[in-house]
C-alpha cells in the first residue's frame, strides 16, 4: 500500500470515529441530564489554542463542568436513594450541596454500571421498557421523551474559559 493511501485511510478512520462520537454525544445530550444537579445538558466545542480546532464535549451550564450525564430515570432513583438512606460516600466532606450532588452522581454511576452490565442500558438509553415506582419519581417529576430527530446546537467555548474548572469524574458507563 502506498504511504499516502495509508495515511488517508487513517484520516478517514479518524473522521469516522469523530462522527460516531459526536452522534453519541448528541444522543446523550437529548436523553440525559447532569449526574450532579439533574440539569439539562448542552454541547460545547472547546477551542484549544489558536487553531480554532476544538473537541466537542457535553457540558452542564449549571455546574459549569464537562459532564457525560445519566438517564433522567437513573438520576431520580439515585436522588431518592441518597435522600431516603442518607447515603454519604464522602463523610470527610462538609455537609454541603456539593457533597450531596457528589453522592447522587456516585449512585448514578453505580446504577448505570449495574444496568450496563445487565445488558439493559447502552449509551443511547434503556434497551427494555422501564417502569419506575411513583413514590420514587414523586409527583413533580416529568420525564420528557426527547425528540431524537431534532438538531443539537454546539456552542463554542474558549479553553481558557474552563481553565481551572472541575471536569466530570471518569464515568464507568
Ligand atoms: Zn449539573
Amino acid at each position: 500500500m502506498e504511504q499516502g493511501e495509508k495515511m488517508n485511510l487513517v484520516e478517514v478512520e479518524r473522521i469516522h470515529k469523530d462522527k460516531e462520537r459526536l452522534e453519541e454525544l448528541k444522543i446523550r445530550t437529548k436523553n440525559c441530564c447532569c449526574r450532579y444537579c439533574g440539569g439539562k445538558l448542552n454541547l460545547r466545542r472547546i477551542l484549544y489554542g489558536v487553531t480554532n480546532n476544538g473537541r466537542v464535549e457535553i457540558f452542564c451550564d449549571e455546574c459549569d463542568r464537562i459532564e457525560y450525564g445519566t438517564n433522567q430515570e437513573i438520576y431520580e432513583i439515585a436522588k431518592y436513594y441518597v435522600d431516603e438512606f442518607e447515603f454519604n460516600h464522602y463523610p470527610d466532606n462538609d455537609d454541603s450541596l456539593k457533597t450531596y450532588q457528589m453522592n447522587v452522581a456516585k449512585i448514578c454511576d453505580i446504577i448505570s454500571w449495574g444496568c450496563k452490565n445487565l445488558g439493559i442500558l447502552d449509551y443511547d438509553g434503556f434497551k427494555v421498557p422501564i417502569n419506575i415506582n411513583d413514590t420514587i419519581m414523586g409527583e413533580e417529576v416529568i420525564i420528557y421523551k426527547a425528540d431524537m430527530n431534532s438538531e443539537v446546537e454546539i456552542r463554542d467555548m474558549d479553553e481558557d474559559a474552563i481553565f481551572g474548572r472541575q471536569t466530570g469524574v471518569e464515568t464507568c458507563l
